[in-house]
């Protein structure tokens, strides 16, 4: 039986330097490629197996040569990979340019991802129903998500959704959520749109949508847990801040292990400010993500 399930987006992350991006037809020179393993659902599952989380992962990859990478870098964590398809075409990617700044622009193509259905639910049943605590994107289809929150909920797991990449989702899945994490940006978008207010106003409207509780990440700020109880901040650790790709995702499986190990809401997510403290310590995702001695 796993403690943490993610139910979520493996992809390939090209990434190019550039000193300018090219203007519509035009062709500029950037740095050598460099491909890591990305993808919110594997992300979150690396870092989930990282910290000593008993691991798996529904999803699929393409039959090219990215799905075996992806593969490999989930199987070096420990990850299992039972319910991890490989489907035939390209795998999911993310084609990013970083900037002068260290400003990304991302084209995610979201290949064998897209083809995540409730029939693979259908088929991991009884390692998403085993699980103490079932982790969601918005990166793979909405019906496969909505399945297997359903699936995780009804055998009494634990249902965390991470709004990201934020989009409307419906009432009854919002309700099975237990917690809803969500950036300020996230947020703003599911209350309506426009700038992110007070964060716990922010958070009690959220709760009126339905989830049993909500997490508002605030970055160094650390985070917003409010639940029927009340609202509680949690700082994070003081570090210094070299790469802040992938920081959610390293907090979400943090509070997804400490959820399943007992923690109450708080107590977990001042864990996982811990995890994300410290995948922002050095650059990238995956290879930025903690061991438990490595916690600040
Ligand atoms: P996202 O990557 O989804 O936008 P955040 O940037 O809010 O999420 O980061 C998630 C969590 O990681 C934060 O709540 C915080 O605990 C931690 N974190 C992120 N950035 C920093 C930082 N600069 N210093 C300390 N902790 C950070």
């Amino acid at each position: 039986m796993q403690e943490v399930v993610v139910v979520g987006s493996v992809n390939a992350d090209l990434v190019v330097k550039v000193d300018r991006r090219p203007a519509p037809g035009e062709t500029v020179l950037g740095s050598d490629l460099v491909v890591h393993p990305g993808g919110k659902g594997a992300n979150q599952a690396v870092a989930a197996a990282r910290l000593g989380a008993r691991t798996g992962i529904v999803g699929r990859v393409g039959d090219d040569g990215h799905g075996r990478l992806l593969r490999d870098a989930l199987a070096a964590d420990g990850v299992d990979l039972a319910h991890l398809a490989t489907t035939p075409g390209p795998s999911g990617v993310a084609l990013i340019t970083v900037g002068p700044d260290g400003d990304n622009s991302i084209i995610v193509s979201p290949g064998a991802n897209a083809r995540v259905s409730p029939a693979d639910v259908a088929a991991a049943r009884d390692m998403i129903a085993g699980a103490a605590v079932v982790s969601f994107q918005l990166e793979v289809p909405l019906p496969a998500v909505q399945a297997a929150a359903r699936t995780a909920a009804a055998a009494g797991g634990r249902v965390v959704l991470n709004l990201s990449p934020p989009a409307s989702v419906p009432t009854d899945l919002l309700a099975l959520c237990d917690p809803l994490v969500v950036n300020e940006h996230e947020a703003a978008y599911l209350l309506g749109g426009g700038e992110p207010g007070e964060p716990a106003a922010m958070a009690r409207a959220l709760l009126e949508r339905g989830p049993h509780s909500v997490v508002v990440t605030l970055g160094a700020d650390g985070v917003l847990v409010a639940d029927a109880s009340g609202a509680a901040a949690v700082p994070s650790p003081k570090v210094e801040a070299v790469d802040t790709t992938g920081a959610g995702d390293a907090f979400t499986a943090a509070l997804c292990l400490r959820l399943a190990r007992g923690d109450d809401l708080r107590a977990a997510a001042a864990y996982a400010a811990r995890a994300g403290a410290a995948a922002v310590r050095r650059s990238g995702a995956q290879p930025s993500y903690p061991t438990p001695d490595e916690l600040p």
